[in-house]
């Protein structure tokens, strides 16, 4: 069920409710006004997809920085722990793919999800 968030007309209150597609709109909790306006929610449905995407980058991100460090023991193990949290397949893949495969010279190499090669000093 979608949190929406609401706006009051009146005396500008922010508050949220989870509310059913087709429930009427909540009155204010501070002055009790019934005008309130619906705000894009940044936990609505729509969104929830970016959130995850938000954190799935995130993911990757501290991933390749593992690897780019030479750290593929902690990338495995960061992964694994990651892909339980943030089921998305680009995560549960990289995660197999360093399972799988094993370091090469200057980096690692993942022909799946990504190329990382050791920074040169
Ligand atoms: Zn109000």
């Amino acid at each position: 069920m979608p949190i929406y968030e609401f706006r009051c007309e009146i005396c500008g209150e922010i508050f949220e409710r989870i509310l059913k597609v087709d429930e009427p709109w909540p009155p204010c909790p501070r002055c009790g006004e019934e005008r309130v306006m619906k705000l894009p929610s940044i936990f609505g449905f729509t969104d929830a997809a970016s959130f995850r995407s938000e954190r799935e980058q995130a993911i990757l991100k501290r991933a390749r920085d593992y690897l780019v460090d030479g750290k593929v023991g902690e990338a495995k193990r960061f992964l694994e722990k990651a892909k339980q949290y943030v089921k998305t397949e680009r995560v549960s893949r990289l995660a197999d793919a360093l399972q799988q495969r094993k370091p090469v010279k200057g980096g690692y190499v993942s022909r799946t999800e990504l190329v990382v090669t050791k920074k040169k000093d």
